[in-house]
């Protein structure tokens, strides 16, 4: 079996002025470590092209978008295109972190479009999936983030589908401080790789890495990387400081 790449994802959501970022991102690239992981970062879109212009020519560590609309160009008024994303050397785009499906009301058809606007300008979408806590107590979690995967990706070809980056973040532990265990994220991540395996085939399902998101830490992602089907991890609040992500990039 091939081996599988580790990815480590910034997401910082709404947060950090300019100069806050300019900061953050010069302390993480002072302290980064050689390392095999792939370090995304994706700040809010103010940032991109200025952090950008500070990892260029760093290995192993890539720009992320945290959405991107999926017209080319034209009348959507606040709207970032995949188009444009490309054009400063995005690599990554996080498509339907749960805050935007709540907030925004992104639903799965609009998450299928955005993929296919990433992918066509070749950047690699990180597609998020999760249930919320009352669909785990009611244990209908597998269905659901079976609905969102084929509703969302599966319509992809093969060869579309070996770009994607799959997150699998429980709603219920994205920045509450509860973490799923790493037998539930084991459990789920084994369970997406056999959905993958059913549409895709095996290699692609081997291939394909499958991070972990919901209040990821320096404390507990060692543990959760460890998994044998968790591949890396998609971090919220814990990527805002330098020594904690740095920390969770060299948990494996
Ligand atoms: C996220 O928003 O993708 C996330 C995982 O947030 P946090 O790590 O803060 O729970």
């Amino acid at each position: 079996m091939q081996k599988r790449q580790h990815i480590v994802a910034g997401n910082w959501k709404m947060n950090l002025s300019y100069l806050e970022g300019r900061d953050l991102v010069r302390e993480i690239t002072d302290r980064l470590q050689p390392t095999e992981t792939l370090v995304v970062l994706a700040p809010p879109f103010i940032h991109l092209n200025n952090i950008g212009n500070i990892i260029h020519g760093i290995s192993n560590i890539y720009l992320g978008a945290q959405n991107c609309h999926w017209a080319e160009a034209g009348a959507y008024t606040g709207e970032v295109s995949a188009r444009m994303l490309a054009s400063i050397e995005v690599g990554f785009v996080i498509i339907g972190h749960s805050e935007r499906r709540e907030y925004f009301a992104e639903t799965d058809a609009m998450l299928a479009q955005k993929t296919d606007a990433v992918l066509a300008h070749n950047m690699r979408p990180i597609f998020c999936c999760g249930e919320k806590l009352d669909v785990r107590e009611a244990e209908k979690q597998e269905e659901l983030v079976s609905e969102q995967l084929h509703s969302g990706l599966f319509h992809l070809s093969p060869d579309a589908f070996r770009q994607v980056v799959i997150a699998y973040e429980p709603v219920w532990a994205i920045g509450t401080g509860k973490t799923a265990s790493p037998q539930q994220a084991q459990d789920m991540h084994a369970f997406i790789r056999q959905l993958i395996a059913e549409q895709y085939g095996q290699d692609i399902a081997d291939a394909t890495p499958i991070l972990y998101g919901g209040s990821c830490n320096p404390s507990n992602a060692r543990e959760l990387f460890q998994q044998p089907d968790v591949d890396g991890g998609l971090i919220g609040g814990a990527s805002l400081k330098a020594a904690d992500f740095l920390a969770i990039v060299n948990s494996f």
